[in-house]
C-alpha cells in the first residue's frame, strides 16, 4: 500500500514515564516526533506500525539550557530553534552549522534534534516507493534477498546521513535516555553500529531524551558536501572540533556522517596533539579519513568522490580553524 497511509492509532503522552509505558502497551509502534522521517518512510512502504507515540506534546523534551555545565539540548527541541540560538552559535558553531544545513526551512521547523540522531540509514535502492523497489527485486533491508551494493555480501550498507550527530560526536556528547530500565546517560557514539539494517544500539522501546555537552573552549565547523545546494542529505558531512593553545594543536576531534553505516569519530588524530599544524598533519588528516570512511555505491554519486570529498572537507575545515586560532 505504497503511498497511502493506513488507520493507525494515535497516542498523545504528556511525560516521559508515559511515553515509555505507551510504547511497551503498543509493541508494534514507534515514536512520532517531528514525523519528517518517520513519515516518508510510512508512505514508502518501508515501515508499518500499528500505532504511533507522538512525543511532540512532552514538555521535558523541548528546552534548550546552557549555564556552567554546558549545554543540555531536549530531544524534542526543533532544528531550526537550535539553528537560531545565538549562543549554540557562538560557543558550538559546528552544531549551529550543521542544523542550518538540514532539509528546507519547512522540515526545520518540525524536524527535532532527537529525530534527527535516529534518523534511518538511506541508499538508492531503498528509499524509493513499494513500487520502484517491487520492480528491483526488493532488498536485504526490506522485504528482499540481496542487497544490490553488494550483491556478494550479506549486510546491508547504507548509510547514516544525519547531520547533527558529526557536530555533537566532535563536542564530545552525551545523550540522556530513558527506558523500561529508567534512566541513563551514555557516550552518544555508544548509540551506533556500523550495520545499514539495525545501526541503532539502544532497545526500540528507548526514548532519547536529551543531548548533554560539556562546556568547550575548542573551536568547531561542519561542512557538507551535497548534489543540490538547497534540500539534499549530504553525500559526506564533516565536523572538526579544534582547540589551539598557543601555535600547538591542544585537542582535536573530527566526526563523519554520510559515509558509513553509522556517523563517528575519526581515529588517529591524537596523534596531532601538542606541535603546531602543519601540511604534514592536514595529510595526516585526509589519510586517516580515506582509510576509515566506506561510502558503498548507496547514492547517484560515486564511493569515490564522496571519500575524497569527506577529506578534502576535513583538511579544509581543520586548516581554517586553525588559521582562526592561531593567527
Ligand atoms: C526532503 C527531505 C530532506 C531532508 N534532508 C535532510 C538533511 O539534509 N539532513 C538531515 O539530517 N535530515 C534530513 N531530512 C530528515 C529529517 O527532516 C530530519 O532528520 C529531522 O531532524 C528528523 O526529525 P523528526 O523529528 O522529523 O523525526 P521523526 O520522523 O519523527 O523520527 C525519525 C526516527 O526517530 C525516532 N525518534 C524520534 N524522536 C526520538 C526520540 N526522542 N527517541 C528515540 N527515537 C526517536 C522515530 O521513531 C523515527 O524512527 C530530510 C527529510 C526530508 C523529507
Ligand atoms: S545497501 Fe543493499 S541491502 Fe542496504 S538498502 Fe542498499 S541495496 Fe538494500
Amino acid at each position: 500500500m505504497s503511498g497511502l497511509l493506513p488507520d493507525i492509532r494515535i497516542v498523545r503522552p504528556s511525560d516521559v514515564a508515559a511515553a515509555i509505558a505507551a510504547r511497551e502497551q503498543h509493541p508494534q509502534s514507534r515514536f512520532i516526533a517531528g514525523g519528517t522521517d518517520l513519515l516518508v518512510n510510512m508512505r514508502h512502504g518501508l515501515i508499518a506500525p500499528q500505532s504511533l507515540i507522538d512525543i511532540s506534546r512532552i514538555d521535558e523534551l523541548t528546552t534548550i539550557e546552557m549555564g556552567a555545565a554546558g549545554l543540555r539540548v531536549g530531544s524534542g527541541v526543533t532544528v531550526a530553534a537550535l539553528a537560531r540560538h545565538p549562543a549554540i552559535a557562538r560557543d558550538y558553531r559546528a552544531i549551529s552549522q550543521a542544523a542550518n544545513a538540514i532539509a528546507g526551512p519547512g522540515h526545520r521547523a518540525m524536524g527535532t534534534v532527537g529525530g534527527n540522531l535516529c534518523l534511518d540509514t538511506r541508499c538508492l535502492f531503498y528509499n524509493q516507493s513499494e513500487w520502484w523497489r517491487q520492480a528491483n527485486g526488493f532488498c536485504l533491508k526490506r522485504d528482499g534477498e540481496i542487497c544490490h551494493v553488494a550483491p556478494q555480501g550479506k549486510r546491508c550498507h547504507a548509510a547514516f546521513t544525519g547531520d547533527l550527530a558529526p557536530a555533537f560526536l566532535a563536542l564530545g556528547a552525551e545523550v540522556e535516555i530513558a527506558g523500561k530500565q529508567g534512566r541513563r546517560r551514555i557516550p552518544l557514539g555508544d548509540i551506533y553500529v556500523e550495520d545499514g539494517l539495525a545501526h541503532l544500539a539502544i532497545a526500540e522501546d528507548d526514548l532519547i531524551v536529551a543531548v548533554h555537552l560539556p562546556p568547550t573552549a575548542a573551536a568547531s565547523a561542519y561542512a557538507k558536501v551535497r548534489l543540490r545546494g538547497a534540500v539534499d542529505y549530504p553525500l559526506a558531512g564533516v565536523a572538526v572540533a579544534l582547540g589551539v593553545r598557543g601555535d600547538s594543536v591542544a585537542s582535536i576531534r573530527i566526526a563523519l556522517t554520510g559515509t558509513n553505516s553509522r556517523p563517528f569519530v575519526l581515529g588517529g588524530t591524537d596523534a596531532l596533539i601538542g606541535r603546531p599544524l602543519s601540511e604534514r598533519s592536514l595529510q595526516q588528516i585526509e589519510q586517516l579519513v580515506q582509510k576509515q570512511a566506506r561510502p558503498m555505491r548507496t547514492t547517484i554519486a560515486s564511493a569515490h568522490y564522496r571519500r575524497l570529498a569527506a577529506a578534502a572537507s576535513a583538511r579544509r575545515i581543520t586548516a581554517a580553524l586553525y588559521a582562526e586560532q592561531s593567527g
